[in-house]
Order: C-alpha cells, then sequence, then structure tokens
C-alpha cells in the first residue's frame, strides 16, 4: 500500500475494538479498487473528541461498533432517515466537514437472510438487545416477521420492546418461545471465550434458522450445536461483509469489491 500526501483516512472507533476485522477488509477493498486510503482502529471512549478531530483533519468516514452506537448520535450534525428510526449508528460520512449517521447493520443482516429464510410472519427470537439487536429487530419487523427480545438485562430488554413494538421474554424463560429464526446478537462465544452459548440447545429445533453475528470465530459453538441439531446455520460473515460493503459505496460512490472482502 503507497501512502503519501493525498492518502484519505478513514477508520473505527469502539472500546474494545482491537477484535475488529474492519480495518483489514476495508484496506484490502481499497487496495482492490485503486483508491488511495487507509482505514486504522482507534479504541477511545471520547466521542466529542473523535467528532471534532474527524472534521479538523479530516477523516472521511469512520464506522462506529460497541458500546458507541448510539451515544455518537448526539454528536453529529445530521442522520439519514433509518438511523435516525433505528436510533443507532454504525457508520459516520463526512460530508465537506458535515458528520452524518447511516446505520448499514439493519440492511447487512438483511442481505445476509435475503434467500435463505422468509420473514413475514415468522416467529423470530432476538438474543440480546444492545445496538445490533436493535438494527436486526427494526429490519426484522419492518419485513413483517413476528419479533420477541430476551436479553441479560431485562430493563434494557424491555425499553427496546417497547420502543420497536415487539415482544419480549426474560433471558431465563427463553426457551418457552417456539422460534423459527433465532437471532444471536451478544458477544457470547466469540473469540476468545469461544465455549460460551447464550441458548439453550432444547429451544434448537430441526428445521429453524439460527443466526450467529458474531464473525470471530465464524461458526461459533452455538452455530455447531444448532446444524448437529438439524437447523439452518447462518454465521456472522455474511452480514459483517453486507454490512461494510454499504459503508463502502456511502464513503467512496464506488461498488464495493464484496469477493474480496469476503475473503
Ligand atoms: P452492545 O450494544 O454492547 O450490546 C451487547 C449485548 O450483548 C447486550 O444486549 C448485552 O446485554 C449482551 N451481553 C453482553 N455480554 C453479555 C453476557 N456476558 N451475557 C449475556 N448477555 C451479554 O454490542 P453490539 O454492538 O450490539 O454488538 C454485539 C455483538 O455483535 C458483538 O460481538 C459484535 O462484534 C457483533 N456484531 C457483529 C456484526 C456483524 O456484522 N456480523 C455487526 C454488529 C455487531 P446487557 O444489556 O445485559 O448488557
Amino acid at each position: 500500500m503507497k501512502i503519501d500526501q493525498y492518502t484519505e483516512l478513514y477508520g473505527i472507533i469502539g472500546y474494545p475494538v482491537r477484535h475488529s476485522l474492519s480495518p483489514l477488509m476495508h484496506n484490502t477493498a481499497f487496495e482492490a479498487v485503486g483508491i488511495n486510503a487507509v482505514y486504522l482502529a482507534f479504541e477511545t471512549r471520547d466521542l466529542k473528541a473523535v467528532t471534532e478531530g474527524m472534521k479538523a483533519l479530516p477523516i472521511k468516514g469512520m464506522s462506529v461498533t460497541t458500546p458507541h452506537k448510539i451515544r455518537i448520535i448526539d454528536h453529529l450534525d445530521d442522520l439519514h432517515a433509518l438511523a435516525s428510526q433505528i436510533g443507532s449508528v454504525n457508520t459516520v460520512v463526512n460530508h465537506d466537514g458535515r458528520l452524518i449517521g447511516f446505520n448499514t447493520d439493519a440492511s447487512g443482516a438483511l442481505r445476509a437472510l435475503e434467500g435463505k429464510v422468509r420473514l413475514e410472519d415468522t416467529h423470530s427470537l432476538i438474543v440480546g438487545a444492545g445496538g445490533a439487536a436493535r438494527s436486526i429487530a427494526f429490519a426484522l419487523k419492518e419485513m413483517g416477521a413476528i419479533v420477541t427480545i430476551t436479553n441479560r438485562t431485562a430493563s434494557k430488554g424491555k425499553a427496546l420492546t417497547k420502543a420497536l413494538g415487539c415482544g419480549f421474554v426474560p433471558w431465563e424463560k427463553m426457551d418457552h418461545i417456539e422460534a423459527e429464526l433465532i437471532v444471536q446478537t451478544t458477544p457470547l462465544g466469540m473469540a476468545p471465550d469461544i465455549n460460551a452459548c447464550p441458548i439453550p440447545v432444547s429451544i434448537l429445533k430441526p428445521g429453524i434458522t439460527v443466526m450467529d453475528i458474531i464473525y470471530n470465530p465464524r461458526c461459533t459453538r452455538l452455530l455447531r450445536l444448532a446444524q448437529s441439531r438439524g437447523c439452518q446455520i447462518i454465521d456472522g460473515v455474511s452480514m459483517f461483509v453486507h454490512q461494510g460493503a454499504e459503508q463502502f459505496r456511502l464513503w467512496t460512490n464506488v461498488d464495493p469489491p464484496l469477493r474480496v472482502m469476503e475473503e
């Protein structure tokens, strides 16, 4: 990669953020299409300084990951309609000094499910109620799915169900739900703690679809258990690539090199 006086800067903010594969994916994509840019990981909690720095330097675009997807909104100049409806931002575009927030998690999740499962009237259980769960629950509801949320901290889960108009089931009672689609959105099972699994095997019925949005490891313990019980499984790489591809397009106006990004 050649870095010179014209190189543009992009990045990801989060805390922690060193586990992220976004730098590898976006730098590979920039190189593949011949864009003179670099993408770095910034482990930070100071969103005011980040947004001021984005304008001052300028940094062209930023991915936003946990735990900043909701709090970043207070520091932006404008929000795309979908990000505003969902109330979660995973992408910031620096448009001539104005910082605009977008959400590509929702469409990334839908693209990952596309062609694999019918969503209309499908009983869906979302495990977790953080930023990613919020986007996915919104997207599934928009597609006509019947959504129930469960979360370790009941108050947060209930607040999300109230905001989105879906059902809630307590964490310890998630096996009472007859779900045709389960979407796992907590970090449980992510490296290095790869033996964790938040979902009781009793709800992994043959024929249902289980998506785990963790992408490291690609096949989590949950997905291995689900596959062994005859469920269709969808790993987190597909959503990761599609949400990143839409970010790439928003930042560069160039078609993202999907195959390279997935590799
Ligand atoms: P977040 O906003 O911090 O939310 C985390 C959620 O996980 C909360 O519901 C939290 O519950 C729950 N949780 C955390 N630790 C837990 C534990 N030990 N036991 C039970 N529940 C726990 O994070 P996020 O942005 O939604 O991201 C969550 C995960 O999704 C991360 O692993 C991230 O890498 C992954 N992700 C993947 C993609 C993709 O494209 N594949 C996109 C976005 C995120 P409480 O409310 O009780 O704290």
